[in-house]
C-alpha cells in the first residue's frame, strides 16, 4: 500500500463559527490519544480537515482506531502529490494498481479548490481516466457505480489522491462540551448513557456506589470492566467509587421500608453532586429511561431531583429497553452488563418500593436522622480510579487531556 496519510473530514464542527479552533483542537487530543500506540503518526491540522501522517505505520490499523472517534464526519487514506501533472499522473496509477483486481470497474472523481491548476475538474477526470485506460488493459468504466472511484482532489498546498471514503463515529469531540460526571451501576442502562454523552463532546467520569461486603469483589469488578469500555472512546476514564454501605444500613434503620428506595437515590444524587463539584463538572448523567422501574416514574424522580439544581442529564429517557440493548450491544458493553452479579441498589431493594413517593413524605422520614456527616464521609473515602482500554490502573492523575 502506498498510502501516506489519513486525511479526515470534521463533522459538525464546521458549523461551530469562532469556537472552531477550540474543536479542532479536542479533535486534535482524541486523534492523538487514540493512536498513541503508533509512536510515528504525525498530526496536521487546519480550518478544513486534519492529516494522520503514517510516516511507515500501518494505515489499515490507523484507520479502524479512527472509526471510535468522535468529531470525525469521515475519513480517507490518502497520499499526497506535488502539482505535477506527470507526477499526478504517476502516482494515480500506482496507486489505482495497488487496489485493481481483475473485472473491476473504475470511475475519476475530481475535486479543484485551487482554480488556478492549468485542467478543470472535467479535464482532469478525462485526462486521468484517459491514462489509467491506457495502461491497464480490459479496464472498464462505470461512473454509476464503480469498484474503485479514485478522488483526486487539487488544493493549493498540493494534490491529494483517495479511493474510499470512511464513515466517522460523526458527533463532537470528546471534551469540546465540558465535563459531567455518569452514575454508572454495573447495569446495561447506563454504560449506553454515557456513551452517548461522550459522542456529544461531553468529558464523562464516573461515580459508582458500592456497598460490600453486600456487593461483592466481582460486582465491582464488573463496572471497572464498563469503565474500560467506556475508556475506548476517550483515551482513559475515570471511576470514582463510594463506599456506601453505612448510608444504605442508616437508610434502613431510619426509613420506612417502601420509601428506602427513594432516600438512597436523594443520598446517591447528593454525593454524586459533591464529587461534580470537587472535580470540575457541570452535570450528573443517569442511565433513567421513563417508566422503566418504579424509581425512574414521574413522581420518583420529582422527589429525588429535589436535592439538587444541578443539571441532571437522561439521554435515554425516551428510549426503549431494546434500543438500549441495541446500542450496548454495539459498543461491546451489554455481555459485561450481563454479567449476573448484584449491585447495592439490587441488595437493598424493598420488597414493595413506592411509585409514587411524596415529597413532603420523605423529607419528613428524612428528618429525624442527620445523614450530612456521612454524606461527607463517603465524599471523602472515595476511591478515584483511571482506568485505560485495556483495564484498571490505580494510577492518581492524568495529564490534563481536555
Ligand atoms: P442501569 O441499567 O443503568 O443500572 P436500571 O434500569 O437498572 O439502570 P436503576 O437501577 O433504577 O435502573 O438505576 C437508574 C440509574 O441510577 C442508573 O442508570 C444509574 O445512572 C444510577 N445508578 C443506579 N445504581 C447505581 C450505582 N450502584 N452506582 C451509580 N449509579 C447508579
Ligand atoms: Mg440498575
Amino acid at each position: 500500500m502506498m498510502y501516506d496519510r489519513i486525511l479526515i473530514r470534521y463533522g459538525e464542527i464546521s458549523t461551530k463559527g469562532r469556537n472552531r479552533n477550540k474543536f479542532i483542537d479536542k479533535l486534535r487530543k482524541s486523534v492523538r490519544k487514540t493512536l498513541e500506540d503508533f509512536p510515528q503518526v504525525q498530526i496536521e491540522s487546519d480550518r478544513e480537515r486534519m492529516y494522520v501522517l503514517l510516516n511507515g505505520e500501518d494505515g489499515r490499523k490507523v484507520a479502524e482506531r479512527l472509526k471510535k472517534v468522535f468529531g470525525i464526519q469521515s475519513f480517507s487514506l490518502a497520499v499526497k502529490v506535488e502539482k505535477d501533472l506527470d507526477k499526478m499522473k504517476q502516482a494515480a496509477l500506482e496507486l489505482f494498481r495497488s487496489l485493481y483486481s481483475e473485472g473491476k470497474t473504475f470511475k475519476i472523481t475530481a475535486k479543484r479548490s485551487d482554480k488556478t491548476f492549468e485542467l478543470d475538474t472535467n479535464e482532469v477526470n478525462y485526462e486521468f481516466g484517459g491514462h489509467l485506460l491506457k495502461n491497464i488493459p480490459g479496464l472498464k468504466v462505470d461512473v454509476r457505480n464503480p469498484d474503485i472511484n479514485l478522488q483526486i482532489e487539487i488544493r493549493k498546498e498540493a494534490v491529494y489522491l483517495s479511493a474510499e471514503n470512511i464513515l466517522g463515529a460523526a458527533g463532537l469531540p470528546v471534551g469540546s462540551s465540558g465535563k459531567a460526571m455518569l452514575m454508572l451501576s454495573g447495569g446495561i442502562d447506563s454504560p449506553v448513557a454515557g456513551y452517548l454523552s461522550m459522542k456529544r463532546g461531553l468529558e464523562v467520569e464516573g461515580i459508582h456506589f458500592a456497598s460490600p461486603p453486600f456487593t461483592s469483589e466481582r460486582a465491582r469488578q464488573k463496572v471497572v470492566d464498563l469503565s474500560a469500555k467506556l475508556a475506548e472512546v476517550s483515551g482513559h476514564f475515570a471511576l470514582h467509587i463510594v463506599p456506601f454501605t453505612e448510608i444504605q444500613q442508616a437508610i434502613h434503620k431510619q426509613v420506612p421500608d417502601n420509601y428506602t428506595m427513594t432516600t438512597t437515590r436523594r443520598l446517591m444524587l447528593q454525593i454524586a453532586d459533591r464529587l461534580r463539584e470537587k472535580f470540575g463538572g457541570l452535570a450528573l448523567i443517569t442511565g433513567e429511561s421513563l417508566g422503566q422501574v418504579a424509581s425512574q416514574t414521574l413522581e420518583s424522580m420529582y422527589a429525588i431531583n429535589e436535592v439538587t439544581s444541578t443539571p441532571i442529564l437522561r439521554p435515554l429517557i425516551a428510549m426503549d429497553k431494546t434500543e438500549i440493548m441495541n446500542i450496548a450491544g454495539k459498543i461491546d458493553t451489554l455481555d459485561i452488563s450481563n454479567r449476573p452479579y448484584e449491585d447495592c441498589c439490587t441488595v437493598f431493594v424493598p420488597a414493595s418500593p413506592k411509585t409514587k413517593p411524596k415529597l413532603e413524605k420523605v423529607k419528613h422520614f428524612e428528618s429525624f436522622f442527620d445523614f450530612e456527616p456521612l454524606i461527607e464521609k463517603a465524599v471523602q473515602e472515595t476511591e478515584r480510579l483511571l482506568v485505560k482500554p485495556g483495564g484498571a490502573d490505580s494510577g492518581q492523575e492524568e495529564e490534563d487531556l481536555f
